[in-house]
């Protein structure tokens, strides 16, 4: 077995006894599989492995992949989801090559996305991403911004909100970061009173994927623990 179909296993297992643990189905939460920087060798190996669904952050890097795995027989079956900041003048790249886009945190952006979404493809799915404890980030809104947010994306017609993102500032004790998801988990629950197609709550990555679940992810973001560190030295 390769390192990487191996290293899915352990995270699927990971998965299953956080969700078991707070008496959750394991099938409740995706993975996606961070391959953000690796090469598509090693999303390869995951497909051969089972994994369907991908995220990555640079937008041409991205794009990239998306192409190279659309031309070959499985790339019908993959679920690309854009999960880096988004600039303006690349918002074009993401509705026409992504499924999902993680991080809107402006109307500015949504408006774009959905404007710019090809007619033969189906709604984007989008989540709105929440800056819930990273006062140093500049990407999220607050949750106050929510509602207001949330109510001018659902008027958009071709993109579609499905939930909530958040990256929250990286803390080493696990009751701290259950307290910081939990905050993430009422504002999900709200937003679905409200709109019933919610059903995604983007968080948890590598190191505190077991707090998200307990605190109710239906999606964790993992990258170094399936496909290894990340090497930026040659960008
Ligand atoms: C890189 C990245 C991840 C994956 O992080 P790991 O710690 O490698 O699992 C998840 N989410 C976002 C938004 C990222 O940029």
């Amino acid at each position: 077995m390769s390192t990487i179909q191996q290293n899915l296993q352990d995270v699927r297992n990971r998965i299953a006894a956080a969700a078991q643990g707070c008496a959750r189905a394991p099938e409740e939460v995706t993975l996606l599989a961070v391959s953000k920087t690796k090469p598509v060798a090693a999303i390869a190996e995951a497909i051969a492995a089972g994994q369907r669904t991908f995220g990555e952050n640079y937008v041409q890097e991205g794009v990239d992949k998306v192409q190279h795995f659309a031309a070959l027989p499985e790339g019908a079956t993959l679920d690309w989801h854009f999960i880096g900041p988004l600039q303006s003048n690349k918002s074009r790249l993401v509705a026409e090559h992504f499924a999902w886009c993680h991080t809107v945190d402006r109307l500015r952006i949504a408006q774009r996305l959905s404007d710019q979404r090809p007619a033969d493809m189906p709604p984007l799915n989008v989540l709105i991403q929440i800056n819930i404890s990273d006062e140093q980030s500049k990407s999220g809104i607050v949750l106050a911004e929510l509602p207001a947010l949330a109510e001018a994306v659902v008027a958009l017609p071709n993109v579609r909100l499905r939930g909530l993102m958040a990256i929250p500032a990286p803390q080493e004790d696990y009751q701290s970061q259950l307290a910081v998801f939990r905050q993430m988990h009422d504002a999900f629950l709200a937003l679905q009173q409200h709109y019933p197609q919610v059903d995604t709550l983007s968080m948890g990555m590598t190191d505190d994927m077991t707090a998200a679940i307990a605190a109710g992810s239906t999606l964790v973001r993992i990258g170094t623990a399936i496909f290894g560190a990340r090497d930026y030295s040659q960008s």
